[in-house]
């Protein structure tokens, strides 16, 4: 990857050096570097220190329930995360198989260090993308740049943008040391690094992550152009060196046999006959495969932490800001889970190169000296050497009600927000966002209108998005297949089927792409009507497929003609015979549901003048201005009869 620290002079004219400058280099950044250069537009990429771009900056893992099929839906709309993990995992794990394969999770171990070495690899392929070493402070709009030609300030006028509210247009970055970089569309991403304190008992230090900078300028700039600034923390645990480990005295936990990959274009290779489809192992990874260990936490460890709870920064007041509920530290478990006598430990290593182990399951900001007490008290850790110790960080936020479903924010035209600075926490949230506001962000900057959006049943990334603006985060949002009503819709095997359509009109799918998703949806349609022919007795070989004591061998002992299917779509047609009717169902709620969905709601609209709408309603709608009725009805306060009102009004305007 060839990194730029030059000075980019800001041309006076019109035109911009780029179409989009994306702020940052993390899973957002990198991801809407990606697709807004595959969409043709010349980015820039901004970011503190590039050769950290793709950084893991907690757990070394990619996907997990939700998650896993997240990055399937970014995989399937041509994204990078999930070439990135399947290039460089080291175990690979479906999650919840007990439990039917609807809703099974992908999920893989990563060498973090050759993971981020693949996504700066993947993104020096794009040709069109510049990467520049440096720090943006601040955010140059048309109004500071009528009123000043360079000054580069942030002041915002009042040169209203034909009704959308917006205040002003970016037209430029400014980075700390002055270097101008004039653009049509910026992406912040700027992850946990704006305002970031980290801390460890009673040390603070600043910055974002361990051994790098903090990003003091941005929000600054934020809160200047009129953006509600938030603050939000999170924390991650202790790495160990694996040599000081007796792992006898944890239990070893292995990948799958079968590995299944992240991306299409590694699943379905070619038709049947190929030696894939004849193979049971129908992909292999390109790593070497490692083993976790599953360890626990026991009474003498609860009672350390519990005498030590007032050097905890959570408890001591050090920290006000809020961490996410459910990936807790292991003082808050201790806390709040009194009665439990020990908490799961998980031992996962960093890569297969480096001695770290990453301790999953006991993150934690106490004192290093208890840090320590704590680790010697885990049977197998007795000789334990910490080599990083936990540490909570607190970082600025934007309250994403200031950002419209395209993730473009409401005041100022052509910025976007995305990843961790929503309010969002882990990888596969922040790529999710980056590719959608990667999409939109070209599109602006090319002049079209920037409405890419998805809907809650078409994808998780759907529900993410609307959650965010439509319910701002109280905690770091982390995806869970909960929060999506059409789960059954929305499974890791069929993304493609939702979204590479979806991504070929964007224009991010490629003919390779294009050509493997239409022999893997011709092979699960060949697939199925076999089976629905094979017939003995009463019925088919797809009914027969119903049963849920009935796996594949079963299936083929009794029709050996099945034998004939490519391994890699079974799990796709054996989910289609087992919950045909209740997909069925929700296929239909789904399309009441896009009814409302499809009533859109014009950005100009004014709410205050809509008779029949309560104050309260009044208030809500002007805050979060909707994008359709369906939206609108997922605001809290806002009433089913406020939605009739308003459909009222927009059928008379
Ligand atoms: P990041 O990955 O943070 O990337 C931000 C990028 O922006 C960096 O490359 C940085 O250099 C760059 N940058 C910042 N400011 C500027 C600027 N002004 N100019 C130029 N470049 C800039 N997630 C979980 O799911 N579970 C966890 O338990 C968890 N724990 C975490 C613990 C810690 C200590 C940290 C730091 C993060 C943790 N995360 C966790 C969060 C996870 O790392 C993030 O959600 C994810 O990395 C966010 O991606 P992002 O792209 O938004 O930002």
């Amino acid at each position: 990857m060839t990194v730029h620290k030059t000075v980019i002079a800001l041309r006076t004219t019109n035109s911009s050096n780029f179409d989009v400058v994306v702020i940052g280099g993390g899973h957002a950044g990198a991801e809407a570097a990606w697709v807004a250069s595959r969409l043709g537009a010349s980015v820039a990429l901004v970011t503190l220190d590039p050769t950290r771009t793709g950084q893991m900056s907690c757990n070394p893992a990619i996907g997990g329930l939700a998650k896993g099929q997240m990055v399937r839906e970014i995989d399937a709309l041509g994204g990078l995360m999930g070439l990135a993990i399947d290039a460089t995992g080291i175990q690979f794990r479906m999650l919840n198989r007990s439990k039917g394969p609807a809703v099974w999770g992908p999920r893989a171990q990563a060498d973090k260090y050759k993971y981020a070495s693949e996504v700066q690899r993947l993104i020096s392929t794009c040709p069109n993308v510049t990467v520049v070493q440096g720090e943006v402070a601040e955010l140059v709009t048309d109004a500071a740049w009528t009123e000043a030609g360079t000054r580069g300030h942030a002041d915002v006028g009042s040169n209203q943008d034909g009704g959308s509210g917006a205040v002003a247009s970016i037209c430029g970055v400014k980075l700390a040391d002055g270097t101008l970089l004039a653009c049509r569309a910026a992406i912040v991403t700027t992850g946990t690094f704006l305002r970031a304190l980290m801390h460890t008992g009673e040390k603070k230090t600043e910055g974002g992550r361990i051994g790098e900078a903090t990003a003091r300028g941005l929000s600054g700039c934020l809160a200047r152009l009129g953006l509600e600034i938030g603050r939000l923390k999170t924390g991650t645990p202790p790495r160990l060196r694996r040599e000081s480990i007796d792992f006898s005295g944890f239990e070893r936990q292995p990948g799958d046999e079968a590995p299944t990959p992240f991306s299409f274009l590694n699943e379905y290779a070619g038709g049947e006959g190929s030696a894939r489809s004849a193979h049971p192992l129908a992909w292999l990874p390109p790593l070497p495969q490692v083993h976790c260990w599953i360890g626990a936490t026991n009474a003498a460890i609860h009672e350390i932490i519990r005498q030590n709870l007032h050097r905890a920064p959570m408890y001591s007041g050090q920290i006000a800001s809020t961490g996410p509920r459910y990936c807790p530290s292991i003082e808050d478990k201790v806390v709040r889970f009194a009665e439990k006598d020990h908490h799961s430990i998980f031992l996962e290593p960093e890569g297969l190169d480096t001695s770290e182990i990453y301790c999953n399951g006991i993150s934690t900001s106490l004192p290093q000296d208890v840090q320590d007490q704590v680790i010697r008290l885990v049977p197998g850790l007795e000789r334990a050497e910490i080599l990083k110790y936990g540490y909570a960080v607190e970082y600025d936020m934007v309250w994403p009600t200031q950002i419209r479903s395209t993730l473009q924010t409401k005041r100022i035209n052509g910025l976007f927000l995305a990843g961790q600075i929503n309010g969002t926490s882990g990888y596969e949230e922040a790529a999710a966002q980056g590719l959608m506001a990667g999409v939109n962000a070209a599109r602006h900057a090319a002049g079209r209108v920037a409405d890419f959006v998805l809907r809650r049943d078409q994808a998780y990334i759907g529900v993410l998005i609307d959650d965010l603006v439509t319910k701002p985060p109280i905690e770091p949002y982390r995806m869970f297949t909960s929060r999506a009503e059409h789960r059954l819709h929305l499974r890791s095997d069929n993304a493609d089927e939702r979204l590479t359509p979806i991504g070929r009109e964007l224009g991010l799918v490629d003919d390779n792409r294009w050509q493997r998703f239409g022999a893997r949806r011709d092979a699960i349609a060949a697939g199925e009507a076999l089976l629905r022919q094979l017939r003995a007795g009463e019925g088919s070989a797809f009914d027969f497929l119903r049963r849920s004591d009935v796996d594949w061998a079963g299936l083929v002992s009794r029709f050996p003609a099945a034998e004939a299917v490519p391994a890699a779509v079974r799990a796709s047609i054996e989910i289609r015979a087992r919950y045909e009717g209740y997909i069925a169902r929700q296929d239909r709620q789904i399309e009441r549901f896009a009814q409302l969905e499809a009533k859109l709601i014009p950005d100009a609209i004014d709410y205050t003048r809509i008779t029949g709408l309560g104050n309260e309603a009044r208030q809500k709608l002007s805050k979060f201005t909707p994008r359709s009725l369906g939206q609108a009805l997922r605001i809290s306060g806002i009433t089913p009869a406020d939605v009739t009102v308003l459909a009222i009004h927009l059928s008379r305007v």
